[in-house]
């Protein structure tokens, strides 16, 4: 069609019909992707410390398709002889307390000795902020161009139950690819320290001076947890602060009853952003693990933990495999309009529905 441009009294203007826009999605990409790996590869990938193999492995472990799941369950069965050597330490703080400035230093002055680190996090949080605030792999600048350290942020979808045995089993899939060193962070904010707690051999909680909450903003229960309180920020202006919060700290620990371990719990002060102190807050982890492993307490440890997950696990795929029943669902409903209206109790809504998914089982 002529162009309206192209009319004689607009002569030294001229308008092409132009060409066909080719199209912007690669055609021939689809045939390109690559095949769903079995587990044997994966695992053979994982061993040899393939980092691409290991990433695949964490993404089955982390989807909720059953399909994946079995893959990922396979590999991690196969991985499960090869993993265990590492020292896994727990990092919670609440927000701003400097996490990511100090696993970053920290990360560092590990792989100074050689070995390789996988930093995992437990942030059930992240589906509800979309996006995960621990999952920003910039937070930790050198660590995450460092050859031998492995950055995953936290699964997302689910309860804290499920994002933490992902995490439990994905540090299992890093243990067998070569990572002796593994670090598991959260936000010291609710539930998901003791979740981390209870896959860690070591708990090391960061803490702030001078917001004059020190002790009170503490739930009581994460400082029992904690193997060593390490206080932050202390640099410049702040050491003093620090300081104080430091003694104030240590004398509270006093009052707790004595930890299963022996261990007397530390509290240090440190600087992540300006380096200062770290080698010390290494250096009381190194005794922590000296003085576990003399004691037995660290195999004790692990077996508990064995233990525990294997209960979390049981109860995990039970309320899945419950909740995620069309027929309970439905049922559920119902009962639960008749509890809402008042014209059922609570117990015997729950009865009829167990009972009802329980006569399902049987038969
Ligand atoms: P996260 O939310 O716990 O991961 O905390 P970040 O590591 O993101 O740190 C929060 C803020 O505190 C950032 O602006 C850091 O630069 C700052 N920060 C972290 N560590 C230190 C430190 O040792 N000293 C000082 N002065 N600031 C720090």
């Amino acid at each position: 069609m002529e162009h309206l441009e192209n009319d004689q009294q607009y002569s030294g203007l001229t308008v092409n019909s132009g060409v066909s826009q080719p199209p912007s999605v690669n055609p021939y990409l689809r045939h390109r992707r690559k095949p769903m790996p079995t587990a044997a590869e994966l695992v053979e990938g994982i061993l040899k410390g393939d980092v691409t193999q290991l990433s695949r492995a964490v993404t089955l472990v982390e989807s909720t398709s059953p399909e994946h799941q079995s893959i990922a369950q396979e590999v991690i069965e196969k991985c499960l002889p090869y993993s265990g050597n590492s020292r896994r330490i727990g990092i919670t703080g609440v927000p701003g307390a400097g996490k990511s400035t100090s696993i970053d230093v920290f990360g560092l002055h590990v792989l100074k000795r050689g070995g390789k680190l996988a930093v995992l996090a437990i942030d059930p949080s992240s589906e509800r902020t979309k996006g995960s605030i621990l999952g920003d792999k910039t937070r930790m600048e050198k660590l995450s161009v460092h050859p031998d350290a492995f950055i995953r942020p936290s699964p997302s979808a689910g309860s804290l139950g499920g994002v933490a045995r992902k995490t439990r089993e994905t540090i299992v899939l890093c243990e067998a690819a070569g990572y002796n060193n593994i670090f598991v962070e959260t936000v010291g904010v609710g539930q998901s320290e003791t979740a981390v707690h209870s896959m860690v051999d070591f708990f090391l909680l960061i803490q702030l001076a001078g917001t004059g909450d020190e002790l009170q903003g503490i739930k009581r229960g994460i400082m029992e947890m904690a193997d060593g309180i390490v206080i932050n920020k202390a640099d410049g202006d702040n050491i003093n602060r620090a300081q104080l919060a430091q003694a104030q700290f240590r004398s509270a620990l006093h009052l707790f009853p004595p930890t299963t371990s022996g261990w007397m719990p530390e509290v240090l002060c440190y600087s992540g952003y300006y380096e200062l102190g770290i080698a010390e807050v290494w250096d009381m982890i190194d005794r922590y693990f000296d003085f576990v492993n003399g004691n037995g307490y660290f195999e004790h440890k692990r077996r508990q933990q064995a233990r525990y997950w294997m209960y979390e696990s049981i109860n995990e795929q039970l309320k899945n495999n419950f909740y995620r029943n069309p027929d309970v669902e439905a049922l559920l409903a119902d009962r639960e309009r008749l509890v809402l209206e008042n014209r059922q109790s609570s117990f015997i809504a729950a009865r009829d529905v167990l009972d009802f998914y329980f006569s399902r089982i049987r038969k």
